[in-house]
């Protein structure tokens, strides 16, 4: 075996161990983290007793399938039964030292508790998942995420704990957030996928070159799918003249719990605080490793709120192959979407992303797009409304035509093509909304 560079990992033992150390140290925490929820936790006491099941009965980690699930509805309104952070709290409130709480955009905000260790755990995380990326104490990172209150805030003590020097930015204006990297000549950032894009151009607007003025070499993104679309991070990577490493979070666990490593082969997950399940949503079954499937998680060291089963809504897909990186932790091979954004057209299932990676590999177009969905005549019609760029001189039914064939090709789905002219559609700021289904209201 060769000699593992020992630069290049923040734990080596621990991020190179075979599978089957992997299986075993999750068996051993998931034991004692099951009878910890079982023990301290009034929710869990009730949902296991309900569904006949108890800790000691986990023999392996398959049988980890007979205990209940979780979902956001449950989180929300076990927190409205008792106030204020739900009785799936797990130890008494005095060991609570932060709660982030997530953004509420379908209900009421939800918290999420972290004790002390729990706190010193994630932080210790976020520096591993940093590290994997290629961020060194000699970076100067940008944290431009939101602090107030949400769960990504955080993450920057991870960088900090690293050794980069950490600028803790927040969701300043483009102008001041591109005035603050150049000034201090910032060589990593993490924004959303969407707002790298928009920060680029405004960027190019002011007469910017992120690639000449900006020492910006590394961008983290998370929170869209499109920081794992090869095409839509191949645009933000010539863009900046920088690595693009996709993370993703959960603002119920961690702000990261997966990210890329320097080969961007994939998301590993922190397998060793975090147990990933992958299932059909209908039957709730496994699927078979590579297909796409509802994305389930279960803590295995979060004292404060464990949480075990949680679907996350998030249809992805996995791997356990090794990674050329030589870390051996299972990776997210793509977020193709959430169940609630997936369509059905013509009884096909398609996920914005699936377009979105047509649109952003063709150099005719901005980039921009968004789907409408109607139902004419009993029969549901998709156009894909997308931009030329600026300068586009070929004929417009030929750019159309070719979309309208590459989208067939690419989700086996006809598609109408609107072009529209640049700047047309509505950026985005933060998440970018890509459908306007409109097939509901044929009915109303
Ligand atoms: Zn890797």
């Amino acid at each position: 075996m060769a000699l593992l560079d020992s630069d290049a990992y923040w734990q080596p033992g621990l991020e190179t161990q075979s599978r089957a150390a992997w299986r075993q140290l999750q068996l051993d925490l998931l034991r004692d983290h099951l009878r910890h929820a079982y023990d301290g936790s009034p929710y869990y006491r009730a949902a296991f007793d309900a569904a006949g099941v108890s800790p000691d009965q986990l023999r392996n980690l398959d049988d980890l399938r007979r205990f209940p699930f979780l979902d956001k509805g449950v989180i929300r309104d076990r927190q409205q039964a008792a106030p204020p952070f739900g009785d799936l709290v797990a130890v008494p409130e005095r060991d609570i030292v932060y709660i982030s709480a997530s953004s509420g955009s379908t209900g009421a905000p939800t918290a999420s508790p972290f004790t002390a260790g729990d706190f010193d755990d994630w932080i210790d995380y976020e520096a591993r998942q940093f590290w994997s990326s290629g961020l060194r104490p000699t970076d100067r990172y940008a944290h431009a995420l939101n602090f107030s209150l949400f769960v990504g805030g955080p993450c920057v003590l991870g960088a900090q704990k690293l050794g980069a020097l950490s600028i803790h930015a927040g969701t300043l204006p483009s102008e001041r957030l591109l005035a603050v990297l150049r000034q201090f000549q910032a060589t990593a950032i993490w924004t959303t996928p969407s707002y790298a894009w928009h920060l680029g151009e405004t960027a190019q607007k002011e007469g910017i070159d992120p690639k000449r003025d900006l020492a910006v070499r590394r961008l983290f993104v998370a929170g869209e799918p499109g920081g794992s679309i090869p095409e839509t991070r191949a645009r933000i990577e010539a863009l900046w003249g920088a690595e693009v490493y996709d993370y993703y979070g959960l603002s119920d666990i961690f702000g990261s719990c997966a990210g890329m490593c320097v080969e961007k082969d994939g998301l590993h997950w922190a397998e060793d605080h975090i147990l990933v399940e992958v299932l059909d949503p209908e039957t709730r079954e496994p699927v078979a490793e590579g297909e796409r499937g509802e994305l389930v998680l279960t803590t295995l060291r979060k004292r404060a709120r464990p949480i075990i089963r949680f679907r996350t809504g998030d249809i992805v897909s996995v791997t356990t192959e090794p990674c050329r990186c030589g870390r051996t932790s299972l990776r997210l091979t793509g977020v193709h979407g959430r169940l609630d954004d997936m369509l059905i057209i013509k009884g096909v299932n398609l996920f914005p992303s699936d377009v979105e990676a047509v649109v952003r590999q063709d150099t005719a177009l901005t980039g921009e797009y968004r789907l409408v969905v109607e139902r004419i005549d009993h029969l549901d019609r998709l156009t894909i409304e997308v931009e030329h760029a600026h300068g586009f001189n070929g004929h417009p039914s030929d750019l159309r035509d070719r979309l309208r064939r590459q989208v067939k090709a690419a989700t086996g789905v006809g598609a109408e093509v609107a072009l529209l002219a640049p700047d047309t559609l509505p950026r985005a700021v933060h998440k970018a909304k890509r459908v306007d289904d409109r097939r509901a209201h044929v009915w109303s």
